[in-house]
């Protein structure tokens, strides 16, 4: 009688898991979002203390949707190349499951290039070059199916262009997430500010902090970015990890200290594509859960800087971001007991 209750017991407790798990399945299949990701797809020339690449595959929404692919969320990236383009970098996108068919491809025109040389330190870098090419006339096209997704990423682009992605939603996103650079700030500034009204979510180094805001501080800086209309700010600062600022909270994630750092481009993208694509996973565009998004991005981005160009994000496994992450809760958490008498 007694092994009777034992299986019975056993056999319900089984059950139970099941039933947890496939709710858990269905859970995430249902707060799953689609995300819009608009950017470059370019090619880039770069220069490190460590060697130099000819024309490789670059640009902020090729690393976002990289990134943002290791979540498996619906993502598309609305961009322009010009024939030059290589079908294989195309095919490399596509196999990552990203929808390209917001890839305007200008068949006698050429694509985006940028070229950069980074500093001994690796944290600051001078831009060599920057032909916009195709670039110089893109008129974005959000694809129909894409239309009403609840996450968008506005890569680093001409504000107008990050504009006319917002206004071609058919439904008011969830979340619209910004990163933006100095170039557009140098040659854009009314329109950034315009459209950076319009965001929930910036996402800018420290240096482009300062400049948008004419503070040192980055506490004064986020507040004055705040007020400009984004309710979120989160500061990467490199190799010293990322701040997110919300109203008066404040979450800080360090950058994992890594034995191998050979090119930093791309980083910043790689860790907005990780923090969008982990919102769009999830479905929670909560402050807590933006943490949790804040170590996803900067986990994703401590893989990006390991190899040149976008190399190391193209064939990177969930076990290794797995354990990267076990890696960064060891390294950030601590038990303290807090008492008068230390
Ligand atoms: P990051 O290192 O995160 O700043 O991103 C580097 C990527 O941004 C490179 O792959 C470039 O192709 C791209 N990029 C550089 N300058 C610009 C620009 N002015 N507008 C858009 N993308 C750019």
């Amino acid at each position: 009688m007694l092994q009777l209750d034992v299986f019975i017991f056993k056999k319900n407790i089984l059950e139970l898991a099941l039933k947890r798990l496939i709710f858990a399945e269905n859970y995430q299949v249902s707060f799953m979002s689609k995300l819009v990701i608009v950017g470059t797809v370019a090619f880039d020339a770069i220069e490190t203390p460590f060697g130099k690449t000819d024309k490789i595959l670059g640009g902020a929404a090729t690393y976002i949707g990289l990134s943002a692919s290791q979540f498996n969320v619906d993502s598309s990236i609305v961009s322009i190349a010009g024939g030059d383009f290589p079908q294989d970098y195309l095919d490399l996108l596509s196999s990552k499951n990203i929808d390209i068919s917001g890839i305007e491809i200008v068949k006698e025109g050429k694509t985006f290039f940028w070229s950069g040389r980074y500093h001994n330190d690796m944290n600051s870098r001078d831009t060599l070059v920057t032909e916009l090419n195709t670039l110089a006339d893109f008129n974005p096209i959000v694809p129909e199916s894409y239309r009403d997704a609840e996450i968008v990423m506005l890569g680093n682009l001409h504000p107008l262009v990050q504009q006319s992605v917002l206004n071609q939603m058919t439904t008011k996103p969830k979340l619209v997430v910004l990163d933006t650079m100095n170039f557009w700030m140098d040659c854009a500034l009314e329109d950034l500010h315009n459209v950076i009204k319009n965001v929930d979510v910036i996402t800018i180094n420290d240096e482009e902090a300062r400049q948008l805001t004419g503070e040192y501080s980055l506490v004064v800086a986020a507040r004055k970015i705040h007020d400009m209309g984004p309710k979120y700010v989160v500061i990467k600062k490199g190799e010293h990890g990322a701040l997110l600022f919300h109203n008066d909270n404040v979450f800080y994630a360090p950058a994992l200290p890594l034995e191998a750092v050979f090119d930093p481009t791309g980083a910043g993208d790689t860790f907005a594509g990780g923090f969008a694509g982990y919102l769009a996973k999830t479905g929670d565009t909560s402050f807590e859960n933006m943490k949790n998004a804040v170590i996803y991005g900067s986990t994703l981005a401590s893989f990006c800087v390991e190899k040149f160009g976008t190399e190391r994000m193209q064939d990177l496994s969930s076990e290794e971001v797995l354990k990267r992450l076990l890696q960064f809760k060891q390294l950030t958490q601590f038990e303290i007991v807090l008492n008068d008498n230390l």
